[in-house]
Parts: C-alpha cells; structure tokens; sequence
C-alpha cells in the first residue's frame, strides 16, 4: 500500500476516547527528502491542553482503583495493537523523519511493542504494598502524568513513558513532537482497539512552547515527564516549579565509546558505526566520541574508513537504504554547521564532508562523517550534534580515557571494546546511565538515563515504573 497524504493527516487531538477537532489552526508536515507536504497535524492551544487534563482527571480515580494486574493485562493488549500496526507506523515514520523503511519497522515501530509486553510482565516484581517494621508501604500512581517526546524515535519515546506510567496506575496527556506526529493516530487507534477505556490516554498535538508549556504549567497535572534537549528541560523545570510538579528527565548526549587494547577492532569498528550512525546519528545515546588508543588510531582509522563507505546515501522508502536524509531542513543547518565547525578547528576529516550531497540536492541529505585527531575541548567533542559525525579521539592511557569520557557535561550512554575485566573496570569509572561492553544487546528491562545534564530519572525496567508512583507509608 501507498501511504498518501490522506492516510496520515491527522484529523483533531485524541481526548476522552475520541477525535476531537482543536481550537488551534494546523501544521504541515514536511518531507526531507523532497520539502514536499506528507501530512497535516492540529496545532493545539492552551484550551485543548485543558480539556485533555479534565478528561484524565476524571478517568484518573477509576484507572487508579484497578488491580495491577488488570492494568498489565490491557498493556499486553495494546502491544499487540501495536504489534498488528508496525508497517503503519513505520511508513509514518520513514515519511516523516526519512529514517530507513527497513531500520524503521524494528527500530522505530518493533521496540514500542517490545517495551510495552516487556513493562507489562513486570507487574508481579513490583513492591505494590511492603511491610517495613509496623508501617505498610504502598505504591499509588503520581496522578495525571503530563508526557512530552521528542521526534527522533517518536513512538518508542512515547511509549517508554506511557507503557510504566499506566502500570503505575496514571493517566496521562501526551504532546508528542511537533516534527514527527504522525504515528500518534495509529497509537490512538491501538488503544481503543485494546479497551483502554476513554480519558486515560490523551493526545493534544502542537508545539513546545504553547501546548508544551500549557501542560507543564497547569495544576491539573501531577508530573511532568519529559524527552528532549537539555535546552527545554531546563526550562520545563523552571516551568514545573511553580507547582512544585515531580519532573522526569531524559534529555541530551555526547556518548563515549573507548577501545582498549586488546579489543577486537573489527568487531568494535561494525559495532561503533552501527550504533553512532543508525537513525543517521539522531539519537540521544548515539556514541558519538570514539576513544582509542594514540598508537592505533591510524589502524582504527583505516578500519573506519572502509566500513564507512557501506553506508551508501539513498531514499529512506527504498528496501536497501542505509543512510536517509536527516529528519528536516533545520536539522541539515545544524549538522552541516557542525562539520565546517570541525574543519575549522583542525580536526582531521577522514571521510564525508559538508554540502548538499550530489544527486540529493532537494533533500535534507547529508554525508556521514568521521573526524580524527579531535581535540577533547573542541566544540564537535563537547556539544551535541545529533547527526552522523563521528569524532575519534586519540587517549594515551587509561586514566586519560576516562577522564576524557567523563568530561562533557553529559551522561547519558557509553560503551568499552576490550577483554572483559579491563571493560567492566572502566565501565564502573564512567559517569553515563548505560555502558555496553563489546556490543552487548539492548535489553528492554535495563533502565535508562542520564547522569549530570543528560537527565534525573530512568526509564525501562522496574526504577522505570517506579518513577511513575507515589510511596504511602501507613503506621500501624
Ligand atoms: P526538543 O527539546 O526541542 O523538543 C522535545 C519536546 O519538547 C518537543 O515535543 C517540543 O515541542 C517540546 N518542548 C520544547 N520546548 C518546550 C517548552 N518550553 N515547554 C514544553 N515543551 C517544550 O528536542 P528535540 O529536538 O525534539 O529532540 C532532540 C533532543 O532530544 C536531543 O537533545 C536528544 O538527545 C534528546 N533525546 C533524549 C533522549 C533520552 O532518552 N535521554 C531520547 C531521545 C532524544
């Protein structure tokens, strides 16, 4: 099936089981491979905000009352929602951000449904109610749960959040973002589908700084979690602080991955260029310092160098595409920027480049680049790029290594390549929520988050639904 215009618009803002048309006028979304129109969205305003809080303040006393395991159960149904809709939202996603089909249908519409049976099998592990001494502590949901994601891996950031948050007992109104909407209707369409009655899931589509803001502002809501840069979360603080809100925080990255000696170089070098370019390099844990070794950086290079040349540019709707564009236009000024700022401070440029890529002049194309002999301090080793630019890092001994790795303001990934004792070692020293050793697989029941600026919280796993509770201690 072609997916037309007419099969992604989005018509009005999902509140209390329904589509309801918005206050607010429309947004268009536009394709990066071409700047033609794929779809048009409602902007919400302030209004629509409040009649999504009201609609999950009233389903929140009946949600909260249920049993757990009623709640796991109707999680089990939407993954399979979801799981009966994955083409749906892979195609959105492909048309809306230009991410690969083919790493799009497990990527960015597999994991959702993975992550919510994974969350729903961790109900019998949570300590619902807990006798300590003569008190009994029960677990009871924060309230209504304001969610607010980012556009990278639109669903999957989503549904790390609404997956624990139902758990938990909450209801919720989701903005999701403003560039990548679109596979909130099949989300809504899943879970009607899966009997999750009217008013506990909310969606109010629009942009940051007004239905974002409205929702963070507003007293209706209990808790406010939130995916993106570090930039908003900031703000979202400040924001929440009025209302003394709990703020959850998943927010930016500048990962590193060190190779040590006596790691497999081959095996590091497939695992680090599949890791830090998948998404075309816009994802939050994206490793995207490499560290290695000063003596073979030029070996490492070399190994780099010709992995590289697989990741041949291509249209994101054809099976065998590799590398799309980026997600829009914005994000080529950024990333472009980026690489003439790499050029400009001396690094070495290894492969790619700046400039539109020949043949792909209309689209928000770029070529996947990687830098050696970068200085740690300099801004592409420093600041977030969220885009395919990999930058090495040449590191004399260990205690250097780590010292680089823990020297940016954040710690969200990181991963080590070498014999495990050595690995686990340094992986203790990392300052970095998650650290994979020699490609280790990623595990739905791991938590995930950030250290320093790249967040507070966890999501995954059972701190994941925990986040999502308030503890009552009751003294006998
Ligand atoms: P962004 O911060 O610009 O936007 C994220 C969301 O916040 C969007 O829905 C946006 O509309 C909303 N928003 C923006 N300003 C707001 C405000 N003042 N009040 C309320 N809401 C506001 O981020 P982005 O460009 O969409 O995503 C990229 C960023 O997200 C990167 O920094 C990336 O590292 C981060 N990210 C983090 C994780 C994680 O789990 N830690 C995962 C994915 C992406």
């Amino acid at each position: 099936m072609t997916y037309t215009h007419e099969h992604l618009t989005v018509a009005g803002h999902w509140i209390d089981g329904a589509e309801v048309p918005g206050e607010g006028g429309t947004a268009d979304i536009i394709s990066p491979v071409d700047g033609s129109l794929v779809a048009s969205v409602p902007s919400g305003t302030g209004q629509d905000v409040a009649r999504a809080v009201s609609a999950a303040r009233t389903a929140l006393p009946g949600w909260a009352a249920t049993e757990p395991s009623e709640r796991a159960a109707a999680l089990r149904r939407l993954s399979e929602e979801l799981t009966s809709r994955i083409e749906d939202v892979a195609q959105a996603v492909t048309a809306e951000i230009g991410v690969p089909i083919s790493f799009s249908r497990m990527g960015q519409a597999g994991f959702p449904a993975l992550v919510t049976a994974a969350t729903a099998d961790l109900e019998p592990e949570i300590a619902w109610t807990e006798n300590v001494g003569n008190a009994v502590l029960v677990r009871e949901p924060v309230g209504v749960v304001g969610a607010i994601t980012p556009w990278n891996f639109p669903l999957q950031q989503v549904m790390t959040k609404i997956a624990p948050a139902l758990l938990a007992g909450n209801t919720l109104v989701l903005k999701p973002a403003e560039g990548a909407p679109l596979t909130m209707r099949f989300l809504a369409e899943a879970a009607a589908a899966a009997a999750i009655p009217g008013g506990v899931l909310n969606i109010v589509y629009g942009s940051g700084p007004t239905v974002g803001e409205a929702l963070v502002a507003h007293p209706g809501v209990d808790m406010i979690s939130f995916t993106g840069s570090t930039r908003a979360g900031k703000r979202i603080s400040k924001v929440a602080a009025d209302t003394v809100k709990r703020v959850g925080l998943e927010l930016g990255g500048k990962s590193a991955n060190i190779i040590l000696d006596g790691a497999d170089l081959d095996v590091a070098v497939q695992q680090t260029l599949m890791n830090a370019w998948a998404n075309a390099g816009q994802a939050c844990g994206a490793w995207t310092r490499l560290l290695v070794p000063a003596t073979t950086q030029a070996t490492i290079v070399k190994k780099l160098r010709e992995a590289a040349a697989a990741y041949v540019i291509g249209d994101p709707r054809d099976e065998l595409t590799r590398m799309g564009p980026l997600a829009s236009e914005q994000q080529w000024q950024r990333v472009n920027g980026y690489i003439e700022r790499g050029i400009a401070d001396g690094a070495t440029l290894v492969c790619g480049g700046p400039g539109r890529v020949p043949g792909f002049e209309s689209g928000a194309y770029i070529r996947p680049t990687i830098f050696a002999d970068v200085d740690p301090n300099s801004a592409i080793a420093q600041e977030e790029i969220f885009g395919p630019v990999l930058s090495v890092i040449p590191y004399t001994d260990e205690d250097e290594a780590v010292s680089i790795a823990n020297g940016t303001i954040y710690g969200l990934t990181a991963a080590v390549f070498g014999d495990p004792e050595p690995a686990f070692r340094v992986a203790r020293r990392l300052e970095a929520g998650q650290v994979y050793l020699n490609g280790a697989d990623f595990n739905p029941l791991a938590p995930f988050g950030g250290y320093k600026q790249s967040g507070n919280g966890r999501e995954m796993g059972r701190a994941g639904v925990e986040e999502f509770t308030e503890v009552k201690s009751i003294l006998l």
